[in-house]
């Protein structure tokens, strides 16, 4: 892009500057760019350019020529006026366009006709739709007539006149089709192409007149002023009302320009062997190596995604067309080889002729992105590195979603299949717009399926809102399927079997059972079927086998250790299957929170007297230490990071004013108590509760998250933390001896002094000691501490002299570097500071480079210079997040650590991390 920058200003003063490209003009393209092929998507724009590249390749493209995107620039910045020369190469690039045809603009025996068809850079919503079949008038109609008939003919000058009217002219297209449609009910018929002859002249009449009301001038009969004026509505769409905003959304460039393509004209309405559709090179839901897409005899252009007559499925034209088929399948090939990237094809059948009208890179599902690329890396088409980088980390989690519960599906009704364009389960109430859908969705918090006949751009806000999209028309590459696929929305398309009324807010399924909006839904986006009612949904098996190859690839290339947060062994056992390497957090007081252990652990913080703390203390002890050799058994081989007790005890304790108020009410029941065994057990609950509330209060603090918590209170209840290693280390010998690979790490939280280390630590470390020899063997263990705390990076080089390691707590670093409490701040200012752009991301869920990552890059750096075997990881919820592991890597970590269902994730972008600093 800067190339095409460059270029342009240099050549502003050149008067001959070169505007037209014709199709077969992509190496001037190309050498103008310095041979940088996105130069030249630049400079043509990514159907331009794709339609010159396929020129050069020798694949059948209609000839035509582009118009730069720099003409459009100039355009605009003129305020309005084609550039000098720009049109006159226009006018001689069509006589070459002419000769290789043997045909010429408005010539009655042989007229050519062109599409004038928009394109920029990327691709986007509200840039001006393609006209199609300039050059019609009445003077080449009447000739026409009696070289191909009627029929064709009307159809093909309505369609000029509809597209010519509605998107140069801004007619509504409504007032077109309305007319369309009482000529059907006035012939008899349901569909287009029983449509007689007489029908489409009738409506090319009207359609006139429609044309003439609205724009006060006739349709214009000058071939090459429609041209000019299609070519000139293009260029300003550039600035369209909603281009402007997508390109904002998307954060594309407002001064790329768009590209404007005049193109022969090739004709799949011309005949019954005539047809035109849009394929894929693989299927866009599984991935399979397989054409998929759909086509429509005797039609064109948009007829196939608008969903007005049902497609046939790809497949079906090998029955009908072999030799066309087989030819399609060759080229389609042939560009995914060239792309080296699945393709997204159209192409038209024009009197036995295949002719290909334009291909780019296929929007796929997750789960053909992963099997696609390790495919092409199996035929030797990309490098694994390339399939790596291809797959996003977002993508994965796909593998993780829900899928409907197979038993609860075999019992289910289901009422509906059609086509399933995009895999997953949805469940949800029926919104039949998207408003409706955003509203319940966001406002009430309720799941959505969002039904609609057909979606388009207008509806994406209710598409991205709702669990899942259905629809009763549309095929494979309608809005609707596409939409989905990209967001990851389960969709089923297609469904014919269904009746809406959006007036009524209710459809019908088949003859008699009608749904009305806001009763439930179950979708199988994987197999395109409807299930009536609620159904539950299960997280799929971890095993496909294409992604279980692409993270091996990631595995090879990452330098960053995965490791996992689990509490329970369950859940080290799953992040074991997932690949973690270790477990980088084991929060112990999770194991204190089940219900059965609160008692315990209440009593061992009401107990006034060490004698009944060590009494609760010596119940919770087996307990813990059960615990530890699960994760150790779940880890065999791998470290195991367990943190000591972090959070302030007043947690386990009941609320105060819930106390309060118990209190209140127990002393108001006793009064009216008559029996004395009444008034003295009353009494004594009273004289529990009493003492609860004395603790609860002593334990109150204003600022519970700067409390005492963490190491401070290993420092306050030494026995706490003492039992806490006293349960690991039994633990860890246990197994040992079992001959489990045990590989104990004890964490200590929240310190900010070195001295509150050596303290605990000191303490800990003769504790563990005093187990092994009681034991009489010994484990290889490390203690370590937690980096959560400015002045612990800060002063990271003394800690290190008494730690082994480091884990990053960035969850409280972030909130102690900047001042905000997380829980506090994220639904209140920190949205409205991401609004404002005072903050680009929200630094809770992605850390802080320059200030929390500053902070970790001293830790990093003093702590190694102190200890150089000093292993640093990090534990927060960043820990997950693909920015933020980029962040790790540069900083040099040993590890991520993340929950169990981001571990995959991780891998994949740890490996992205790499791939970068390459
Ligand atoms: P979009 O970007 O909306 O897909 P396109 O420019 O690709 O718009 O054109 C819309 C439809 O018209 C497509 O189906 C395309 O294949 C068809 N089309 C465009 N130009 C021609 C042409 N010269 N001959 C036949 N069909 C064409
Ligand atoms: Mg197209
Ligand atoms: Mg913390």
């Amino acid at each position: 892009m800067t190339i095409a920058m460059a270029s342009e200003k240099e050549l502003k003063t050149e008067s001959n500057q070169k505007y037209v490209y014709l199709f077969n003009e992509v190496d001037q393209a190309q050498e103008k760019m310095g041979g940088s092929w996105e130069g030249v998507r630049s400079l043509l724009g990514g159907k331009g350019a794709n339609l010159a590249d396929m020129t050069r390749l020798g694949v059948p493209v209609p000839p035509g020529l582009t118009v730069s995107t720099e003409a459009c620039n100039a355009y605009l910045e003129a305020g309005e006026q084609f550039p000098d020369g720009m049109w006159e190469q226009v006018l001689e690039a069509i006589k070459d366009v002419e000769k290789a045809m043997g045909k010429k603009i408005g010539d009655l025996q042989k007229p050519l006709l062109v599409s004038c068809r928009s394109g920029a850079k990327f691709s986007m919503p509200g840039m001006m739709d393609t006209v199609l079949n300039i050059g019609m008038n009445d003077a080449v109609a009447e000739e026409m007539i009696k070289r191909t008939g009627p029929k064709f003919v009307y159809d093909i000058y309505r369609r000029v006149i509809q597209m010519f009217g509605g998107v140069v002219m801004g007619v509504p297209d409504e007032v077109f089709e309305a007319v369309i449609e009482a000529q059907r009910k006035a012939a008899g018929v349901k569909s287009d192409t029983e449509m007689s002859a007489d029908d489409w002249k009738v409506i090319t009449e009207q359609f006139k007149q429609i044309y003439k009301t609205y724009t006060n001038e006739d349709f214009p009969q000058d071939p090459l002023e429609q041209m000019k004026r299609a070519t000139e509505a293009v260029f300003k769409s550039w600035n369209g009302k909603r281009a402007f905003a997508y390109r904002d959304a998307a954060g594309i460039p407002h001064d790329l320009g768009t590209a404007v393509n005049i193109q022969t004209m090739v004709y799949g309405n011309i005949s019954d062997d005539a047809g035109t559709g849009v394929a894929m090179s693989r299927n866009a839901s599984t991935g399979e190596k397989e054409l998929e897409g759909d086509f429509l005899m005797n039609a064109q252009g948009e007829d196939v995604v608008a969903g007005i007559r049902i497609t046939q499925p790809i497949s079906d034209l090998q029955k009908e067309m072999p030799n066309i088929y087989a030819q399609f399948e060759e080229i389609a090939q042939k560009l995914e080889k060239h792309y080296r990237n699945m393709q997204d094809m159209e192409f038209t059948i024009d009197r036995g002729k295949l002719w290909i009208l334009q291909t780019r890179d296929g929007k796929r599902t997750a789960q053909a992105e992963v099997r696609i690329a390790v495919d092409q890396v199996e035929e030797g088409l990309i490098s694994k590195e390339e399939a790596v980088r291809r797959v996003k980390p977002e993508q994965v989690d796909f593998f993780l979603h829900p899928q409907l519960d197979g038993e609860a599906v075999k019992e289910a009704t289901q009422i509906a299949t059609g086509l399933n364009v995009s895999p997953g389960a949805a469940v949800g109430i029926v919104a039949f717009d998207a408003d409706t859908a955003e509203k319940w969705a966001k406002e009430e918090g309720k799941k959505v399926i969002m039904v609609r006949p057909e979606t388009k751009p207008d509806d994406v806000h209710g598409m991205l809102a709702a669990e899942g999209i259905l629809t009763s028309k549309g095929g494979r590459t309608s809005h609707a399927a596409l939409v989905a696929r990209q967001f990851g929305k389960p969709a089923v398309v297609g469904v014919s079997e269904l009746e809406l009324d959006l007036i009524g807010r209710k459809m019908t399924v088949g003859e008699d059972l009608e749904i009305y909006e806001g009763e439930w839904l179950s979708l199988d986006g994987t197999q395109g079927i409807v299930y009536l009612g609620q159904l539950p949904t299960v997280v799929p098996d971890f095993k496909n086998p294409y992604l279980l190859k692409l993270l091996g690839w990631a595995d090879e290339i990452r330098e960053l250790g995965v490791w996992a947060n689990a509490d329970y062994p369950r859940d080290a056992e799953r992040a074991r299957e997932y690949g973690a390497q270790g477990i980088g957090l084991c929060r112990t007081e999770h194991m204190f929170f089940e219900a059965e252990r609160m008692p315990i652990v209440q009593k061992m913080i009401m107990s006034k007297h060490a004698v009944d703390r060590k009494e609760a203390l010596d119940q919770l002890l087996p307990l813990q230490r059960g615990d530890f050799e699960g994760l150790f058994r779940a880890m065999d081989g791998l470290p195991v990071i367990i943190r000591l007790i972090d959070p302030p005890l007043h947690e386990f304790l009941p609320s105060f004013e819930e106390l309060v108020q118990d209190l209140a009410d127990l002393k108001v029941r006793t009064q009216h108590y008559h029996t004395l065994s009444e008034i003295d057990a009353a009494l004594a609950e009273i004289r529990v509760k009493q003492d609860y509330l004395e603790r609860v209060e002593a334990l109150r603090e204003m600022n519970p998250m700067l409390g005492t918590r963490g190491v401070r209170l290993g420092i306050l209840i030494p026995e706490l933390t003492k039992m806490q290693v006293r349960a690991i280390f039994e633990a860890a010998c246990k197994c040992s001896k079992e001959g489990v690979d045990v590989h104990p790490e004890v964490m200590i939280p929240l310190i900010s002094h070195v001295n509150e280390l050596k303290t605990q630590q000191a303490a800990l470390e003769a504790e563990a000691k005093a187990v092994m020899e009681e034991q009489g063997i010994e484990v290889t263990y490390k203690f370590g501490t937690m980096i959560e705390i400015p002045r612990a990076a800060l002063t990271a080089g003394e800690i290190a002299e008494v730690a082994q390691f480091f884990s990053f707590g960035t969850n409280d670093l972030t909130q102690t570097t900047f001042g905000i409490s997380r829980d506090d701040a994220e639904s209140g200012f920190l949205m409205e500071y991401q609004q404002k752009g005072i903050l680009a991301d929200n630094p809770f869920a992605s850390i802080d480079p320059n200030g929390v990552g500053r902070l970790m890059e001293i830790a990093v750096a003093d702590g190694r210079s102190a200890r150089k075997d000093l292993e640093v990881g990090i534990c927060g919820e960043h820990g997950g997040d693909p920015k933020s592991i980029a962040i790790c890597h540069n900083l040099n970590l040993n590890y991520v650590s993340c929950s169990p269902f981001r571990v995959p994730i991780a891998r994949l972008a740890a490996a992205h991390a790499a791939l970068a600093d390459k």
